[in-house]
């Protein structure tokens, strides 16, 4: 198992890339804590890991919130007594047009995308350090790296993610803490759900690979970097994309 006894918290685990990306870290060892917004979504996942054997535990947590995110740091240290791995994984969607986009859209997206990281990774932080290892996994986006129509509050905060996980691999790496960001391409999860057949048809056009991503493509990626196999990767961004931009 590649991730035998390794704390690993996920946030937004509830749902999509984070549900699959927690069952996945269950079955390779690691304890798991489910961290979501929704109570309901992550109670059923951490119910599925342990009927398949595996062990973790939800913690109800708005990543907005400076207060539940240490609480949620607080938790994990009493339950399982270190950390090993935070995977800031929440994040939402509010689409608009510069021209319409609201304050409350903006500001709504950045502090749950963007503020949320910086207020979960200075969370774990003390942990890791007194460790001495540690491991800090973004979800940027290509959004991030190449922009879209109608999704400028979305692209500044996974571009800001970017910045981030760059500034702290500098900065914690002597610490023995890797920080890297994964960029999917488009992933048939709930946030995408909505999406008219005719652009998804375009997606996969576009693709060389000539499919959508699954939740699992990008498992498999955080697995990687999660694991002592990615242990002279730090500061890198990882496109997941089927080659969609290139
Ligand atoms: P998803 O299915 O919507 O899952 C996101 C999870 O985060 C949900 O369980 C959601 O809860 C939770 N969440 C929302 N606000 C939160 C908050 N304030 N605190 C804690 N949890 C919160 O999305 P996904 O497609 O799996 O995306 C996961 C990550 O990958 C996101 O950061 C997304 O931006 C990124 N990403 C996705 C794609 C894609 O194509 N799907 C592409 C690039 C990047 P609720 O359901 O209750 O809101």
């Amino acid at each position: 198992m590649r991730l035998e006894n390794k704390v690993a918290i996920i946030t937004g685990a509830g749902s999509g890339i984070g549900r699959e990306t927690a069952l996945l870290f269950a079955r390779e060892g690691a304890k798991v804590v489910v961290a979501d917004i929704s109570e309901k979504n992550g109670r059923d996942v951490v119910e599925e890991i342990k009927r398949s054997g595996g062990e973790g535990f939800f913690i109800r947590v708005d990543v907005s919130s400076r207060e539940q995110s240490k609480q949620m740091a607080k938790d994990t240290l009493e339950r399982y007594g270190r950390i090993d791995v935070m995977i800031f994984n929440a994040g939402i969607v509010q689409d608009s047009l510069l021209i319409k986009m609201t304050e409350e859209q903006w500001d709504k997206v950045i502090d749950i995308n963007l503020k949320g990281a910086f207020n979960c990774s200075q969370a774990v932080l003390d942990a890791m350090i007194s460790q001495g290892s540690g491991v800090i996994l973004n979800a940027s986006s290509i959004v991030g790296l190449y922009g879209n129509v109608g999704q400028v509050n979305y692209a500044a905060s996974k571009s800001g993610l970017i910045g981030m996980t760059k500034t702290l691999a500098k900065e914690l790496g002597r610490k023995g803490i890797r920080v890297n960001a994964v960029a999917p391409g488009f992933i048939a999860t709930p946030m995408t759900a909505g999406v008219p057949e005719k652009i998804l048809e375009m997606m996969r056009e576009k693709t060389p690979l000539r499919r959508l991503g699954e939740p699992s493509d990008i498992a498999y990626a955080y697995l990687y970097l999660a694991s002592d196999e990615a242990r002279f990767v730090n500061g890198a961004v990882l496109s997941v994309d089927g080659g969609l931009v290139i």
